[in-house]
């Protein structure tokens, strides 16, 4: 054992929910200096800074140092499915060097770090086995030493693991939080469209070789297309984030549920993994149980994995997609899906190049809303030199964006003139 510290923080499973819960309850993130700015006037530089992170041992037992500007409180807890260890803190600025994460240690496989939400960033690391935290604390700063963030895990076999997951886990928190921002006004029945920019905070999502994530780039091109279809004033427009904070797949259909949106698009940019040889281009995709393709199921897979990477317990989440497809307002929800995919489509091809197999579907949980049609574009491939220059060009962002907005009009115009001739 490392040091033979005892573990005393305590070891719980929690929702994002939770998370928030805690917040809002005063948790230890909740602290700060009492003349503090608000969180949104502040800037990277007024959070603690993460300056570097060191890995050591072995195996059997594992050491996980961050140095940071200023001593935090963190609260770490372990999930399984797959094995991970979540740290939770206040909103601080990762300053780690380019790759840090990417190659783990012992116990350790790989870690990733982010925001999590306004005012909470996050560390998860995943382990290659079971393991116990032996020990998590933040250390004074002594003599020229930083605060240092320590974190010992020891491996234990699988049984142990659960046993401990199970002892440990109190009933998550279920406090939600409304933003009130997102709230419909009352009697504005205009159709309410939410764009969904994907990814976002600890999640990058892909990312291109020189650097782009496409949490940034998928952000940015969906504020755009928020900002014309908002000017044209015919529709409501929401979006489930509009910065790098991260939000869980459920989270962003309950939100179009809940508002009762009209359609629901999902903005992505996808990648291939070097090797996997090339690809280019757009492709639109609407919810199936049998995925169109082996690449259309190994996108979903890839997508769907968004929570596990954020360190979301998902042991909770109901398997429903086989029940939801038997709910009768599903087939007229699944019609429009893919008459929106089909204008979407239409519109894209005058300004964008399309893959060559460009209309697709799979089990994406964000378009698992049985009653709003739900559309996900991947935008190209950050993969691709072609694609990731155009991902980042001015011009090809302003005309991207005109052709999404031009397709919700049009969209919606054909509805109404439909529903209008019954
Ligand atoms: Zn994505």
């Amino acid at each position: 054992m490392l040091e033979g510290a005892r573990v005393t923080m305590a070891i719980r499973a929690a929702s994002l929910i939770a998370v928030i819960g805690a917040i809002l309850l005063g948790g230890p993130w909740a602290a700060g200096p009492a003349d503090a700015a608000p969180p949104q006037t502040r800037t990277p530089d007024d959070f603690p800074v993460a300056r570097d992170v060191r890995l050591g041992g072995d195996e059997n037992e594992t050491r996980f140092v961050v140095d940071f500007s200023q001593k935090i409180d963190i609260r770490a807890f372990t999930l399984a499915n797959p094995y991970r260890v979540v740290i939770d803190m206040p909103q601080v600025t990762f300053q780690l060097p380019p790759k840090a994460g990417e190659k783990g240690r012992g116990l350790i496989k790989a870690f990733r770090f982010g925001l999590v939400m306004q005012g909470g960033s996050r560390i998860v690391l995943d382990l290659a086995r079971p393991a116990r935290v032996e020990k998590a604390l933040v250390l004074d700063p002594v003599n020229e030493q930083p605060a240092r963030l320590v974190l010992d895990l020891a491996a234990v076999d699988r049984d142990v693991f659960m046993r401990m997951i199970a002892l440990d886990n109190r009933a998550p928190e279920t406090t939600s939080v409304r933003r009130p921002d997102l709230d419909a006004k009352p009697g504005d029945t205009r159709p309410l469209v939410v764009i969904d920019p994907g990814h976002g905070g600890i999640d990058n999502g892909t990312r291109a070789a020189s650097g782009e994530t496409e949490k940034a780039l998928v952000l940015d091109l969906s504020l755009l297309v928020r900002d014309r279809i908002g000017k044209a004033g015919k529709y409501r427009v929401i979006m489930t984030r509009t910065d790098d904070s991260f939000v869980a797949l459920a989270e962003r259909v309950n939100l179009a549920r809940g508002q009762q949106a009209s359609l629901l698009l999902s903005v992505h940019a996808d990648a291939l993994a070097r090797g996997e040889g090339d690809a280019q281009g757009a492709t639109i995709y609407t919810l199936s149980e049998t995925p169109s393709d082996a690449a259309a199921a190994r996108l979903a897979e890839a997508e769907n994995r968004a929570d596990v990477v954020a360190g979301l317990d998902l042991s909770a989440e109901p398997n429903d997609v086989a029940d939801i497809l038997f709910d009768l307002a599903r087939r007229e929800t699944k019609t429009f899906s893919v008459q929106f995919a089909r204008t979407l489509m239409g519109e894209l091809r005058n300004a964008t190049r399309l893959h060559k197999d460009p209309l697709k579907s799979a089990g994406f949980r964000v378009l698992k809303a049985p009653d709003v049609p739900s559309v996900l574009v991947e935008l190209g491939y950050v993969s691709n030199k072609q694609d990731i220059k155009l991902l980042t060009s001015e011009p090809w962002r302003a005309r991207t964006a005109d052709a999404i907005a031009q397709a919700i009009d049009t969209f919606f115009s054909t509805r109404l003139a439909g529903a209008r001739r019954n």
